[in-house]
């Protein structure tokens, strides 16, 4: 417990990663130090090769699942009971390959917990593009990917093979993050609505990701629109490649939740929820 509250990380990146700095045992100290109460490791896992998203998928599709694993018991053994570690993943970009990501899974061992994520779109002539390589500050630039980036979240849905729809809203951060661009989703509110809609049905949740501390994705508009869809399944994460983002701000983003009319903040064990009282 922090400050009263029940403090649970469900988004968190080590150097399984390719864009992790730090080990699943240093991230664990530091939640120990942090206060954090459950803590689930979420390393990227890709259908496509990382950062050339063009590239055809290697013709054996298999992941090698066992540097997470020896990271994983190597964070247990140093911080014992302390803590509540759980193993997950973020599995991006499945709309793209979803054959790849299924045959990845076979093999996988028993996870707790996914998130399912695009950070990618099509361009016009059909090609893989990430988010982040946009150097245009045109907002139309933007537009044209989030149209994409929805459908691709739409397709993303229908596949289904996770439990909580990750950063939803997410070309709001990179735009404004690294273009200094304000884009605004509200145009998309149908297809947001129809996405969030389908998760529920599915029994699919999403997360509020803290974003480390800044803009939470998505933020209270849309938190309430979930609500008043009927969903109540949530977690919150942090989204941290270091330790000294993780669990920023979880204090307030549950006081966010409980404001949007969320009553509960789910973590997970087995794929299974756990529901707790905020
Ligand atoms: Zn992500």
């Amino acid at each position: 417990m922090r400050n009263g509250y029940f403090i649970t990380d469900y988004h968190c990146h080590s150097t399984v990663s390719p864009d992790g700095r730090s080990t699943m045992r240093e991230i664990a100290e530091a939640a120990v130090a942090l206060g954090v109460d459950d803590l689930c490791f979420t390393d990227h896992i890709e259908p496509l090769p990382w950062d050339r998203w063009n590239e055809p998928p290697k013709a054996k599709h298999s992941y090698d699942w066992s540097p997470m694993l020896a990271q994983f018991r190597e964070a247990q053994e140093a911080v014992g009971g302390r803590i509540r570690l759980h193993l997950g993943a973020e599995l991006g970009e499945c709309s793209f390959a979803p054959e790849v990501a299924e045959s990845f899974l076979e093999d996988a061992p028993p996870l707790d917990f996914t998130i399912g994520s695009v950070h990618c779109y099509r361009t016009a002539s059909g090609e893989v593009n990430d988010l982040t390589w946009i150097k245009s500050t045109d907002p139309a630039v933007w537009y044209a990917a989030c149209e994409s980036y929805l459908d691709e979240l739409e397709k993303l849905v229908d596949w289904g093979r996770f439990e909580v729809l990750g950063h939803l809203t997410l070309p709001l951060r990179w735009a404004k993050e690294l273009r200094g661009v304000e884009l605004d989703f509200d145009r998309y509110e149908e297809q947001l609505r129809h996405v969030m809609r389908r998760a529920i049905e599915r029994g699919i949740g999403i997360e509020c990701n803290t974003n480390r501390g800044h803009r939470p994705l998505p933020d209270g508009k849309w938190l309430k629109i979930y609500r008043e869809l009927g969903g109540e399944l949530i977690t919150l994460g942090s989204d941290a490649h270091t330790p000294e983002y993780i669990s920023r701000a979880m204090e307030e983003r549950q006081a966010l939740l409980k404001e949007c009319g969320l009553r509960y903040l789910a973590t997970y064990e087995q794929k299974k929820p756990t529901f707790h009282k905020i």
